[in-house]
């Protein structure tokens, strides 16, 4: 059972009078949040957003990663969210679009089937990369239906939303939905989450459609759009892929051991050559 510097001193904090206690109460904690499913669950609404940043601000406060005012177009290894603009309309009529990207969490997630050192784990609804565990072998990058994941070349490892593990298992919002001033992001359970995107769509009208309930086992970050999922840069139909991809196994293959197959297989032919191949 580990437990994590904050957690201890939260636990302290509460002033648990006895160190088993403490332990009991927080594995319980954590065993229910991480078996806990559809308790947490957030609705991007394009439509809203005014492209303030706000959240990608959060995000990186959060976070701790550098760069906390700078805008980055793309995610990347200390960009776990960014918003997207994409004009709709012309250079004098614009018409910016303007959409929030992170993790969709999905209940069938590839990253976690083609991950090859077991790094990518759920708790609950939330989709986790552990970065002591990472090796950097981007497989995840390549299954992601939406290529996700991303590499941190100072840590070697890959990065990206995590739901904010550490605030949403002690009640609290996400840092992105909890900045938001239109609402373009909420926060709720599953069931509350659904039901907004019921009401919103029939609000909007026109071609508006939920995006995320009936994909990849169902995610637990859903969209509202007005158009086609192909607009707002994200696959009509995506799918699941299995670690049964040859080419991308190689390339993590290559990338995660053959730094370290080559020179022992070259020990092994050099001692064997030393010894008058015997
Ligand atoms: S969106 Fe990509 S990285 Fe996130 S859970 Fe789904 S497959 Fe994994
Ligand atoms: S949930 Fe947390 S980690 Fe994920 S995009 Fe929002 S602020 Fe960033
Ligand atoms: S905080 Fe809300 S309104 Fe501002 S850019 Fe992010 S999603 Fe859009």
């Amino acid at each position: 059972m580990k437990i994590t510097r904050k957690s201890f001193l939260k636990a302290a904090g509460l002033g648990l009078a006895s160190t088993t206690g403490v332990v009991t109460g927080l594995g319980e904690l954590t065993k229910a949040f991480a078996e806990s499913k559809g308790k947490h669950a957030c609705l991007v609404e394009p439509g809203l957003c005014a492209g303030c940043l706000s959240c990608a601000i959060a995000c990186k406060k959060t976070n701790e990663n550098p760069g906390t005012y700078d805008y980055s177009p793309d995610l990347g290894g200390d960009t776990f969210t960014t918003v997207k603009f994409k004009n709709l309309g012309t250079e004098d009529e614009p018409n910016w679009l303007k959409t929030k990207v992170q993790c969709f969490h999905c209940a069938e997630a590839s990253c976690i089937d083609v991950c090859a050192a077991g790094a990518i784990k759920r708790e609950g609804d939330i989709v986790k990369i552990d970065k002591d565990i990472c090796i950097g072998c981007k497989n995840c990058h390549y299954a992601c239906p939406f290529g996700v994941p991303r590499f941190d070349p100072e840590l070697g490892i890959m990065k990206k939303c995590h739901f904010c593990s550490h605030r949403v298992p002690e009640g609290l919002p996400p840092a992105c939905a909890e900045i938001c001033p239109t609402d373009a992001v909420f926060y709720g359970t599953k069931e509350e989450v659904l039901r907004r995107a019921e009401e919103r769509m029939a609000i909007v009208g026109g071609k508006a459609r939920i995006y995320g309930k009936d994909i990849l086992g169902g995610t637990a970050w859903i969209y509202l759009l007005e158009d086609e999922p192909e607009v707002y840069g994200f696959p009509n139909e995506p799918k699941f892929s299995s670690a049964s991809m040859p080419a991308k196994w190689l390339t993590a293959l290559i990338a995660a051991g053959g730094l370290t197959i080559v020179p022992y297989w070259l020990i092994a032919k050099e001692a064997k050559e030393k010894g008058g191949g015997k």
